[in-house]
């Protein structure tokens, strides 16, 4: 059973039971914010000071909230199965629930770095960054995320556990984001690959998938109970 390994690609979704709002459910706007003013390097340009307020309350919330069901059973998925999780979210709600295998594309809300040297990454928990505050090369600080536009360099990392997966999980993500939507072009063929949304997917070929039309908590406890019985 150790050989298994199961890749689980999240999104936004997965945390929204746990209370924090994805934001192509709430008609373009992400807690009242354009997307396009605080997730983008030209609304860092012109309004620094916005952008860092909208990741210090993320900041502030995610770390307020707790993991739900779903990420609870995705950690306790490490008993039986090799679990990586690869994740489009900026929470470390999958840490908290136990996960030991996190893959972060687009970064992580408790980490900030150098706007001049990406590589200068640093820990700051919960706390808010401000204009002024400095990495050590004397630049300012910014959120560690990938905004739109930006590259993603951990999606070779993620490409490589998609590719080694014999299991493919889906859950909370709408795969309209690229690069991340592209990683399900990386499995081994006719390997099983879920999806749990409420939504209808949109993916353009829904061959050899099977959808659990429902919520993260319910629909990925239910997958994990049905995964344990067939390969126990
Ligand atoms: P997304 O594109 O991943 O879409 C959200 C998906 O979750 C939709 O398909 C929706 O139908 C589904 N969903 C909604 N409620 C659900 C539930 N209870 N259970 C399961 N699925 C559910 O995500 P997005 O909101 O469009 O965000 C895109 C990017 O924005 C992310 O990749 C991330 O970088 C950032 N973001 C992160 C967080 C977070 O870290 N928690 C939250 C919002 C946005």
């Amino acid at each position: 059973m150790p050989d298994t390994k199961i890749v689980v690609i999240s999104g936004a979704g997965i945390s929204a039971e746990s209370g924090l709002a994805t934001f192509r459910d709430s008609g373009g706007l992400w807690e009242g914010y354009n997307i396009e003013d605080v997730a983008s390097p030209q609304g860092w340009q012109e309004n620094p000071r916005k952008v860092l307020e909208f990741y210090n309350l993320r900041r502030k919330k995610a770390a307020e909230v707790q993991p739900n069901e779903a990420h609870k059973a995705l950690a306790d998925l490490e008993d039986d199965f090799e679990v990586v999780i690869v994740t489009q979210n900026v929470d470390d709600l999958h840490e908290r629930a136990g996960s030991t295998d996190v893959i972060h594309l687009h970064g992580e809300l408790r980490k900030a770095r150098s706007v001049k040297d990406e590589a200068l990454v640093t820990d700051i928990g919960s706390d808010p960054i401000h204009l002024g505050d400095l990495a050590e090369d004397g630049s300012q600080l910014r959120p560690h995320v990938v905004w739109f536009g930006e590259m993603v360099p951990m999606i070779e990392f993620g490409a490589k556990e998609v590719s080694e997966a014999d299991i493919l999980i889906v859950v909370g993500t709408s795969l309209v984001v690229y690069p991340a939507a592209g990683l399900i072009e990386y499995t081994k063929p006719n390997i099983p690959k879920y999806i749990i949304d409420p939504a209808e997917p949109q993916l353009f070929n829904l061959d050899g998938w099977v959808h659990y039309k429902e919520k993260a908590g319910s629909g990925v406890k239910k997958l994990i109970k049905k995964l344990k019985k067939e390969h126990s």
